[in-house]
C-alpha cells in the first residue's frame, strides 16, 4: 500500500454480500505502470488529491502495482445472456479496488479493467489492450458531458506488457468509476443458484444503495423494479436522441443503476438510419440503433424473472405485475423520447401530432441519409434550415408544418433556438476521429489528436465554437465503420 497518500476513502459494502457475489482477488502487478491519461478532474470531484496521484505512485495504483489506502481487492460474480443465449461470468479482467465516498456524500465503484486473470477469466488473459481502453476512456466522458449517466474514466495508465489478440497489441488498465457495478446478470446469476436469502439480501443491497426511496414502499421489489424500468426508459431515450449503438446490450452489461456502463463495440451513427450496427461479431444486428428499445425490454425480463419470488407469493400475480411494469417500460420510453425530441425541435408545449412531426424528420433523414447530429444542429441555424426548405421539396413540406407549430408557441424565436442548442449536441465522437486520434495515440505516442479530440467533446453543447475537424462525418468514400468487441 502507499500509506497516506491520494485522498482515498474506500469502503466495501459489496463485499459484505453472501461469499456467492464475489472473489477476492488482487491486480496483478505490471511492467511499467505509466499513465497515458489521468483524468485529473475527476479524481478531484471524488475527493482525490489529483496532485500527488499524477505521479508515478498514482500510476503504479492505476497499473495495479499497489493498493491505495484502504483497498480490498475483489472480483465480481454475475451471469449474463450474451446475444441471447445465458452463461455463468463475473468480471474476467476487472477488479474492484472498493467504494470511494466523495466528498458530495456519493459512493463509487473504483474498479481496474484489465487489472489481471481472476477466477472468472475463463480462457482470457484478464488484461485489456491500449487502443480499447482510450476508446471507453473518449466515449464514457462524451457521454457524461452530453449529460447522460454513464460510468466514467480515471486514468488509463500502459503496462508496458503485451496483449496479444489476432497481434500483439500495448497492454493498458482502465480506472473505471461507476455508481455500482450491479447488473441485470447479477440477479441472474443469484436466480440461477436459486438462493432466495442471497436474492433479498441482493435486491435490499441494491435498494439501498440506488433506489433508496423505495425502501419504505409497501412492495418495495415491486417499486424497485418499477424504478429499475424508469430509469432504463430515460437512458435508451438519451441514447437514441443523440444516436448513441452500445452495440452489445448482454444483460450482464445493463447496470442496475441506470448508467451506460461496459463500452466496448459502440459508436455513434453518423447518417441516419435505424438499421446501423458497428459490431463485427454482431452479424445478426441484434443489437442495432432500432433494436435498443426492444433489447432493453428483453434484458428487463430476464431482471423480471429473477425477481419473480419477490414480487409475489402467489406466481401468477408476481407475473401479471411484470408483464404489467414491462408494458409501461415502452410508454415511459416513448415519453421521455418525445420530451427530448420536442427540446431538439425547439418546442416546450404539447400536442397530439408532436410525435408524428418528430418521425417525418427522422423519415426524410433516413430517405436522404442525413447526417443525424448536423440536421438537428442545423435546425437552430434559422437562414440554413430555411434555404435547405426552399431548395428541398420534401424537407420544405417538413419545415413548414414545423415553422406552423413552432408559431402556435408563441415565443420569441430565440427562446426557440436556445433550446434546440441545448436539446442537440454540436460534437459528438465521430468514428473516424476516435479512430484517428486512438491510432495516433497507441500507435505512435502522439497525444496531441486525442487531447483535442477530448477537450471538444468536453463541450458538446457549445454552437458558437465548434471545431470543424469535429463537425462532419467522414466521408461516405470511408466505407462503413466496424468496432470491434472491445479486448
Ligand atoms: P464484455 O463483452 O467486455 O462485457 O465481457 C464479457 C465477459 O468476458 C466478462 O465476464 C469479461 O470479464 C470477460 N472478458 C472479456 N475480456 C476478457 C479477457 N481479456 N480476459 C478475461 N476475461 C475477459
Ligand atoms: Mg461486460
Amino acid at each position: 500500500m502507499v500509506k497516506g497518500m491520494g485522498g482515498w476513502r474506500l469502503e466495501h459494502t459489496y463485499a459484505a454480500l453472501p461469499p456467492l457475489f464475489h472473489t477476492r482477488v488482487a491486480p496483478t502487478p505490471v511492467a511499467t505502470p505509466e499513465y497515458v491519461v489521468f483524468n485529473a478532474p475527476l479524481a478531484t470531484a471524488l475527493g482525490l488529491d489529483a496532485v500527488a496521484l499524477d505521479s508515478a505512485d498514482g500510476a503504479a495504483i492505476f497499473g495495479g502495482n499497489a493498493l491505495p489506502d484502504g483497498a480490498s481487492p475483489l472480483a465480481q460474480a454475475y451471469a449474463g445472456h450474451q446475444f441471447g443465449h445465458f452463461t455463468g461470468l463475473g468480471d474476467g479482467r476487472a477488479i474492484l479496488l472498493g467504494e470511494q465516498i466523495t466528498p458530495d456524500g456519493r459512493r463509487v465503484d473504483i474498479q481496474l479493467k484489465g487489472g489481471g486473470p481472476t477466477p472468472y477469466s475463463r480462457r482470457g488473459d484478464g488484461r485489456a489492450a491500449l487502443g480499447p481502453m482510450l476508446r471507453e476512456l473518449v466515449i464514457s466522458e462524451a457521454m457524461h458531458a452530453l449529460g447522460i449517466p454513464t460510468s466514467r474514466s480515471l486514468a488509463v495508465v500502459s503496462t508496458g506488457e503485451p496483449v496479444y489478440r489476432e497481434r500483439p497489441l500495448p497492454g493498458a488498465v482502465l480506472t473505471r468509476v461507476a455508481a455500482s457495478h450491479l447488473r441485470v446478470g447479477t440477479f441472474e446469476w443469484v436466480a440461477a443458484h436459486r438462493d432466495t436469502p442471497a436474492l433479498v439480501a441482493l435486491a435490499d443491497y441494491a435498494i439501498q444503495r440506488h433506489y433508496p426511496e423505495v425502501a419504505a414502499d409497501a412492495t418495495p421489489y415491486r417499486a424497485f423494479f418499477a424504478a429499475v424500468v424508469e430509469r432504463q426508459a430515460r437512458l435508451i431515450a438519451q441514447w437514441q436522441c443523440v444516436g448513441f449503438i452500445h452495440g452489445v446490450m448482454n444483460t450482464d452489461n445493463m447496470s442496475i443503476a441506470g448508467e451506460t456502463i461496459d463500452y466496448g463495440p459502440c459508436a455513434f451513427m453518423d447518417a441516419y438510419d435505424p438499421d446501423t450496427v458497428f459490431s463485427s461479431i454482431d452479424s445478426g444486428g441484434r443489437y442495432r440503433y432500432a433494436h435498443q428499445l426492444g433489447i432493453a425490454q428483453w434484458n428487463l425480463t430476464r431482471l423480471a424473472e429473477a425477481l419473480l419470488p419477490l414480487f409475489s407469493d402467489d406466481e401468477g400475480a408476481a407475473v401479471t405485475f411484470a408483464q404489467e411494469a414491462l408494458t409501461r417500460f415502452r410508454d415511459r420510453f416513448h415519453a421521455y423520447w418525445l420530451d427530448l425530441m420536442r427540446g431538439k425541435l425547439g418546442l416546450v408545449t404539447a400536442e397530439p401530432d408532436d410525435a408524428a412531426l418528430a418521425d417525418a424528420l427522422l423519415a426524410w433523414m433516413q430517405q436522404t441519409r442525413a447526417d443525424f447530429t448536423n440536421t438537428f444542429r442545423m435546425l437552430a441555424r434559422v437562414d440554413d434550415v430555411s434555404a435547405l426548405a426552399g431548395a428541398d421539396t420534401a424537407f420544405g413540406a417538413w419545415y413548414a408544418q414545423w415553422q406552423a407549430r413552432l408559431a402556435r408557441e408563441a415565443r420569441p424565436l430565440a427562446d426557440a433556438v436556445a433550446l434546440m442548442q441545448a436539446s442537440s449536441p454540436a460534437i459528438i465522437p465521430r468514428n473516424h476521429k476516435v479512430e484517428e486520434a486512438l491510432t495516433a495515440a497507441a500507435e505512435r505516442a502522439d497525444m496531441a489528436p486525442l487531447e483535442r479530440l477530448l477537450a471538444a467533446l468536453a463541450r458538446p453543447f457549445d454552437h458558437v465554437n465548434v471545431p470543424p475537424e469535429f463537425a462532419s462525418p467522414a466521408p461516405e468514400d470511408a466505407g462503413p465503420y466496424r468496432t470491434f468487441c472491445g479486448t
